[in-house]
C-alpha cells in the first residue's frame, strides 16, 4: 500500500446503508463523519461525502411500496430493499431491508469519483454491520487500492467484531481528537491542522454543505459533547468521557450560518445533555436567536433531562420555537430510577409537564422515552410509567432496550439474554428483545406497545395501529 505523504489528499466519506427490520429518517444524520469532512477540508485535502441513505435517489425507479415518504421537519422514510436476513435473525417473522440507495447506483456514483487516497466508513448500531460490509464490498471492487478505514459507534464498542470485516483495512477504535495520530501511525500522513482536531468546542462547523440530498431540509447540530450522567444502560459516557460545551455565541453563529445560507428551518439537537446548565449555555443561545428574529424550529430527538424543565426553561423552549421534545424518563417508578440513574427524582416528571403545558406545548409534542426489555425489568413497571406519562399528559414512547458492549449494564444483559450477544452483535437488534425472559416475553412487550400507541392516540399523535418511527 503507498504511504501518503504532506501532500493534498482525496478522502472519501461515506455513510453506509442501514441493514434491518424496520428504520426510519428522525433527522438521521452522521454528525462525526461530517465534522470529520470539515477538519479535512481545513487541512487542505478534497473531501467527497456519499450518503448511502439519500433518499431522493432512486425514488423515481423503485416501485410504489418502496418509495420513501417524508415526513414534517425534514423526516421520513428511507427507500429500501429486501434482502435475505443474516443466519442469526432466520427466525423473525419480518421482513429484513437495506435502507438507502440502490446497490446499482451506489456503483455507479462510485466509479464516477477519482480514486480516492484515503476511503472512511462511519458506523451506528453494532447490528447494522451487514449495511457496511455490502458498502465495503461494493467500495473495495471499484478501488481496489485504497485503504478503507472503518470508523463510528459499531467500530469502537465492537472493536474486534470490526477487524474481521474483510474488506476492511483498518478500524479505528478512536474518537476525532485521536485521528490525525491514528492516520499518521497507519499510513504514515501527516494532517497540518492536527492541533485543531483536539478540542470539540473548536471544531469549524461540520461539513453540511457536502451533504445530499438538497437542498438540506434539517441540520443536526451539537452544542456540547458527552453526559455528566453515567446511566448503566447508555454508551454516552464510553463514546464521550468527560462533558465539554461550545460557547453559545457559536452555537448561535453555526444556527444563524445554516439559516442565512441555506435556508434551513429545521434543527434537530444531537445533545446529550442539552439542557444541563442551561442558563449558561442553551438559553444564552436562545435569546439570541429570537433577537436575531429567526424563523427555525428546534427539535431534540435525544431526550432532555426532565429534571431541567422548569418554568423558565420550559417558556424559552416554546418562544424559540422547539416543535418536537423528547424527555427521558425511563421509568416512571422512582425506587427503579434511583436504582439505574440519577436523572429524575419524585415529582419532577409531573412539574416538568405541568410546565411545558402551561408553556403552551400541546400532548403530541411531548413524547416520552419509557425504556422497555432491561434484564430483570418487569412489564409491570412499564405500564405504570405509560399511565404516569398518560396521567401528565405527555405521549409515552417505548424505547426497546438494545445491549451495547462496554456499558455498566452489558454484563447483567449478556447474563441474562438467551441470545449470544457476547459473540454477535447481530443479537444485539431490539427487534429480537434481546432480554427477554419468562417474566417478561415478548407478548407482554406487543401488549405494552399497544397501550403505548393508545396513549399517543389519546394526546393526538397518532392513529391506534400505525407504526412508532421512534420505538425503531
Ligand atoms: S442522561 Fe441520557 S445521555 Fe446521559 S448517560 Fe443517561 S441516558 Fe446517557
Amino acid at each position: 500500500m503507498e504511504i501518503i505523504t504532506g501532500k493534498s489528499s482525496f478522502f472519501l466519506l461515506i455513510n453506509p446503508w442501514i441493514t434491518d427490520f424496520a428504520a426510519y429518517d428522525l433527522w438521521s444524520r452522521p454528525l462525526a463523519l461530517l465534522y470529520l469532512a470539515s477538519l479535512l477540508r481545513d487541512a487542505g485535502h478534497g473531501v467527497f461525502l456519499l450518503n448511502c441513505l439519500d433518499h431522493t435517489e432512486d425514488a423515481g425507479t423503485v416501485n410504489k411500496h418502496a418509495r420513501p415518504v417524508r415526513r414534517k421537519f425534514g423526516t421520513g422514510k428511507f427507500i429500501r430493499t429486501e434482502i435475505e436476513k443474516p443466519w442469526a435473525l432466520e427466525r423473525i417473522p419480518r421482513k429484513y431491508c437495506r435502507y438507502g440507495m440502490l446497490s446499482e447506483t451506489f456503483r455507479k456514483k462510485l466509479t464516477g469519483l477519482p480514486g480516492p487516497d484515503v476511503i472512511l466508513i462511519t458506523s451506528t448500531m453494532t447490528y447494522w454491520y451487514p449495511g457496511i460490509r455490502q458498502a465495503a464490498e461494493i467500495v473495495r471492487e471499484v478501488f481496489p487500492d485504497s485503504p478503507i478505514i472503518l470508523g463510528g459507534s459499531y467500530a469502537r464498542l465492537c472493536h474486534e467484531h470490526a477487524l474481521g470485516l474483510p474488506e476492511i483495512d483498518f478500524v479505528f477504535p478512536g474518537k476525532i481528537a485521536d485521528f490525525p495520530s491514528f492516520l499518521n501511525e497507519k499510513l504514515g500522513m501527516e494532517l497540518a491542522n492536527s492541533h485543531s482536531w483536539k478540542h470539540f468546542s473548536r471544531y469549524p462547523f461540520p461539513a453540511f454543505d457536502l451533504w445530499e440530498p438538497r437542498p438540506l431540509e434539517a441540520v443536526t447540530i451539537m452544542t456540547s459533547e458527552g453526559c455528566p450522567f453515567t446511566c448503566p444502560y447508555c454508551a454516552s459516557t464510553v463514546l464521550h468521557p468527560g462533558f465539554t460545551k461550545r460557547s453559545p455565541g457559536d452555537v448561535f453563529m453555526e444556527i444563524e450560518y445554516w439559516h442565512e445560507k441555506f435556508g434551513v428551518e429545521d434543527f434537530a439537537f444531537y445533545d446529550d445533555a442539552l439542557l444541563v446548565d442551561n442558563r449558561n449555555h442553551l438559553l444564552p443561545v436562545l435569546s439570541k436567536v429570537r433577537d436575531a428574529g429567526l424563523r427555525v424550529r428546534f427539535h431534540t430527538p435525544n431526550a432532555v433531562h426532565v429534571r431541567e424543565l422548569s418554568e423558565e426553561v420550559c417558556e424559552a423552549l416554546k418562544a424559540s420555537g422547539f416543535e418536537t421534545l423528547r424527555l427521558g424518563l425511563e421509568t416512571a417508578i422512582v425506587s427503579r430510577a434511583a436504582q439505574r440513574d440519577n436523572k429524575v427524582k419524585s415529582g419532577e416528571f409531573s412539574r416538568a409537564m405541568k410546565n411545558l403545558l402551561k408553556a403552551g406545548f400541546s400532548p403530541d409534542q411531548i413524547g416520552v422515552y419509557l425504556l422497555c426489555g432491561l434484564p430483570n425489568q418487569d412489564p409491570s413497571e412499564v405500564e405504570y410509567s405509560i399511565n404516569i406519562v398518560k396521567e401528565c399528559g405527555g405521549s409515552p414512547y417505548l424505547a426497546e432496550y438494545s445491549p451495547i458492549p462496554r456499558t455498566e449494564m452489558w454484563h447483567e444483559a449478556v447474563r441474562v439474554s438467551p441470545f449470544p450477544i457476547e459473540k454477535e452483535p447481530l443479537f444485539h437488534n431490539n427487534t429480537l428483545f434481546p432480554c427477554r425472559s419468562h417474566r417478561f416475553p415478548v407478548s407482554e412487550l406487543e401488549r405494552l406497545k399497544q397501550l403505548a400507541r393508545r396513549a399517543r392516540s389519546l394526546a393526538g399523535h397518532q392513529k391506534p395501529g400505525e407504526n412508532d418511527p421512534e420505538i425503531r
